[in-house]
């Protein structure tokens, strides 16, 4: 299988809101700008991962920080909610948020958890990387700078969700929990749009041997043939057998959209931003990795209308 995403080429900030992939777009807002599928937009639904900038935080959280928990100022973070939040069109009350653990659990969130983990991440959803609903109105968030977090919706039904998905949530099938999560609110899955926004590549996400070991052990199905190099490839200069120092390149994309299509999404309703967090645009993207574990996080927000 191949990894379905386009050639991407950043442009100017003025230039933000032409097509720079054949599967993403940038767009402007105010001096925010955030990534957006065309396949998912319309009238029915607002969906956004927002860049860093256009934010009120200041170095090395600069500049839209939507992260509460990453030691930045909570003033400062909650501005830069509430300027995300104007341009989904609705109020900080609406956003619920999990407190992501690198789990699996999927939630399912009610209109009465309405402004959970949206001014304080001390009564976000417990230990959950991933939300469903089917409440217009309601702004499922994921926070993120290197994890992916997959959004899905089931447009006829009007489900939708999200899930924050590191290598952890990825090889614990997160993927397919969301799945599972969505269809128990009536989704069909064969009908269901799914998109990965930016997050580690395939060219930068090094991962050591336990991982893969991990990998064989929990998605036998899916590796049947590792050396086909699609889902990782060993590093050349880890030395010539595998062993416990050997380091790889683990495709964290091409992984969750194996994942999605064996949750029985159609191949063609998968759609990846191929956009690598550490080695693109650093004044457009936070890298955990690259900035040395501290730095802000991107915000993905998702709402029916
Ligand atoms: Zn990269």
């Amino acid at each position: 299988m191949a990894i379905k995403h386009g050639e991407l080429v950043l442009v100017g900030l003025r230039e933000l809101d032409k097509v720079v992939s054949d599967g993403t777009v940038w767009r402007q807002a105010g001096d925010l700008s955030y990534l957006s599928f065309p396949s998912l937009e319309g009238d029915d639904l607002f969906h956004a991962f927002f860049s860093r900038r256009g934010g009120v935080s200041r170095e090395p959280f600069a500049s839209l920080n939507l992260g509460l928990h990453v030691g930045d100022g909570a003033e400062e973070v909650l501005t830069n909610r509430r300027l995300a939040l104007d341009v989904a069109g609705a109020p900080l009350p609406s956003l619920v948020a999990g407190q992501q653990v690198h789990g699996t659990r999927i939630h399912r969130v009610t209109r009465a958890e309405a402004g959970r983990g949206g001014r304080s991440a001390a009564d976000a959803i417990p230990e959950t990387d991933g939300l469903v609903t089917d409440v217009p109105g309601l702004v499922l968030a994921s926070f993120a700078a290197d994890c992916a977090v997959i959004v899905a919706l089931d447009r006829r039904r009007r489900v939708i969700g999200l899930a924050h998905a590191g290598w952890r949530g990825t090889l614990g099938g997160i993927a397919a929990k969301l799945v599972e999560g969505m269809r128990d609110l009536g989704a069909e899955p064969d009908q269901i749009e799914a998109v990965i926004n930016p997050s580690l590549g395939p060219c930068c996400m090094e991962v050591g041997g336990e991982v893969i070991k991990e990998a064989e052990t929990k998605l036998p199905g899916l590796v049947a043939d590792p050396a086909e190099g699609v889902f990782w490839r060993k590093l050349r200069r880890s030395g010539g057998h595998q062993g416990e120092g050997s380091k790889y390149l683990f495709n964290l994309w091409a992984v969750n959209q194996a994942i999605l299509e064996g949750a029985g999404l159609s191949p063609v309703r998968i759609r990846v931003a191929g956009l690598c967090t550490y080695c693109g645009d650093s004044s457009l993207l936070y890298s955990y990795r690259r900035e040395g574990g501290r730095c802000g996080r991107h915000g993905v927000l998702l709402r029916l209308a």
